[in-house]
């Protein structure tokens, strides 16, 4: 079992205030979810992170089952331009995968983040896994993985709503799952 103690301490040094702990099988996976990044998102075929370059659904919900503990980290953020957002993901993401190796390394072997946004790591993706240029660095976002995060979020409480202006604040999560 994972020592929350130990790592809500970890979490705390590496500047996380607002997380939560969640059982995985309480992260909700939906097919809804997929068909928004099919039909609605321009990142679907364009960034290496997210459909069509992940796991189908079933395998997604399968995934989380095989984890005992999750921790669902909150990132709040108002941007002054739309494209303000993709540096902010990329900082958050460098961040997380920081936070899985220092788990992994404490002997957690199964330690995995998922990231806050699509992969983002590079200013230009490449679109394609067999192209991308961090391959051991990406890790799909929750909505990559078909995980409805406003059902997840309002579960636990913490706060999401449907945005109509980029200028609005933005409630945005990630999850480090651990054993
Ligand atoms: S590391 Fe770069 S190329 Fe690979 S998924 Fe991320 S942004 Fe795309």
């Amino acid at each position: 079992m994972a020592d929350r103690d130990v790592l809500e301490k970890i979490l705390r040094q590496h500047g996380y205030s607002s997380f939560r702990w969640i059982d995985p099988e309480r992260i909700v996976v939906a097919g809804w979810v997929r068909m928004k990044c099919r039909y609605g998102c321009d990142d679907y075929g364009r960034n290496a992170s997210c459909p069509p370059n992940v796991p189908p659904v079933s395998e997604c919900r399968e995934f989380f089952s095989e984890y005992s503990t999750a921790v669902m980290l909150h990132f709040a953020k108002q941007v002054e331009a739309p494209e303000d957002r993709y540096a902010w993901s990329r900082s958050v993401n460098r961040k997380l995968l920081e936070l899985e190796r220092e788990v992994f390394l404490l002997g957690y072997q199964k330690a995995f983040a998922i990231f806050m946004d699509c992969c983002q790591l590079c200013s230009d993706c490449v679109g394609t896994r067999a192209e991308c240029r961090n391959p051991e660095s990406v890790r799909p976002s929750p909505e990559g993985l078909a995980v409805d995060v406003f059902a997840t979020a309002r579960q636990l409480g913490l706060p999401i709503e449907v945005l109509s202006d980029y200028a609005q604040p933005m409630n945005r999560y990630g999850f480090l799952l651990v054993e």
